[in-house]
């Protein structure tokens, strides 16, 4: 109840000068008219005037702190047995059972039904949503934007759970939401059983929200996902998860991310992965040939007696560079291809080859010598 502490000390409708029944024009016309009068640079010295009515409209002018703030100051008077509204004498009192009252309506807002009522400043959830990114985005990076759905009081009751007007007061506390327990000489005060302190009984349910005062809201959010995220990551988009309740501060945004599988390219942390298959003769002779990259295709020169299997590294051509990472490379992996099909010329071709390797490279292995192995 720390925020709402001064709820009790201050009347904010004498600090405006306005009735308790003003319009929030009413209320709003008050204010610019005082604000403009002390405004300390205007009027050097008025600095705490200026902060009191500053502060009495920061409640006033909001519709629903002000309807709070109303519930406030009728249950502290009815528990104090009215000793808030009588002068200096009638404040200390006041004053003094301040700890104890702040206690009773926190203890009574968190038993009442209604959600929207909460003890303090209470922050919001976190949230999680899922983003489905395609190969290129998590490598390159990407501003989306992602859909979150959550909890919000219900724009139609307002957090009250009642269909407009489908309320009646309750017979027990006589709206007040507290009930006295007489217990001797002790003359306890306690939240309305009948109500759970809030002073109103349902008659017909907010068909909006059931009842309950809560919808369930979607929204998009804008998110930035750095280039080389990982598929599973999960990341933390600060202050974008629900709104905190009685000024607290929003919970975050957990965006856990999705990677679409591409049909040619793997990736291994910044480095993306590539095979390529290459003829005998390119990997006997040495070849240049072209590789697709991400961007623009690029010329690798695959070396004379280059074995299949064999990794090279394209400079650059990986994650880009960020000011965490440097730029992750392109690993293209050659493999000596095998047609299962050969046309006539091809077998000729490869006959006579055949014929000038003969058994070539076997010839030069001895399967006896043993040295080296186990035995
Ligand atoms: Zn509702
Ligand atoms: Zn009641």
């Amino acid at each position: 109840m720390v925020a709402q502490r001064e709820w009790f000390e201050k009347d904010y409708y004498k600090v405006l000068g306005v009735n308790k029944s003003a319009t929030d024009s009413e209320v709003t016309r008050a204010y610019r008219k005082l604000a403009k009068k002390y405004h300390p640079d205007a009027n050097p010295g008025s600095d705490e005037r200026f902060k009191e009515i500053s502060g009495a409209y920061d409640v006033l002018g909001d519709a629903a702190k002000r309807k709070e703030y109303d519930e406030v100051r009728r249950l502290s008077r009815s528990h104090l047995g009215g000793f808030g509204d009588h002068g200096a004498g009638g404040e200390a009192g006041f004053n003094f059972k301040l700890d104890d009252l702040g206690d009773l309506l926190g203890d009574l807002f968190s038993k009442g039904s209604r959600p929207s009522r909460g003890s303090g400043p209470q922050r919001g959830a976190d949230l999680e949503a899922e983003l489905h990114l395609s190969f290129e985005d998590a490598v390159n990076g990407v501003t989306t934007s992602v859909n979150v759905t959550s909890d919000a009081r219900c724009h139609i009751c307002l957090g009250s759970g009642a269909a407009p007007g489908g309320t009646h007061t309750c017979a027990r506390c006589g709206g007040t939401g507290a009930v006295d327990d007489n217990q001797g000489l002790f003359s306890l005060t306690m939240p309305c059983p009948e109500c759970g302190g809030s002073g109103v009984k349902i008659d017909r349910p907010c068909g909006a929200c059931r009842g309950t005062g809560v919808e369930r809201r979607s929204r998009q959010v804008r998110v930035r996902i750095p280039a080389g995220v990982e598929p599973g990551q999960r990341i933390r988009i600060k202050g974008r998860g629900a709104s905190g309740r009685n000024n607290g501060p929003p919970g975050d945004l957990y965006v856990r991310v999705h990677v679409a599988k591409h049909r040619h390219f793997g990736r291994k942390g910044r480095d993306l992965t590539l095979d390529v298959p290459v003829t005998f003769p390119e990997a006997a002779l040495g070849a240049e040939i072209t590789v697709p990259t991400l961007g623009k295709p690029v010329t690798l020169r695959v070396p004379q007696g280059t074995s299949s299997g064999k990794v090279f590294r394209v400079r650059g051509h990986g994650v880009p560079s960020s000011n965490s990472a440097a730029a992750g490379d392109l690993l293209v992996r050659v493999h000596i291809a095998v047609p299962n099909k050969l046309s006539s010329e091809e077998t000729t071709a490869v006959e006579a080859l055949s014929k000038v390797l003969r058994g070539s490279p076997r010839r030069y292995l001895d399967w006896n010598d043993k040295t080296g192995g186990d035995q």
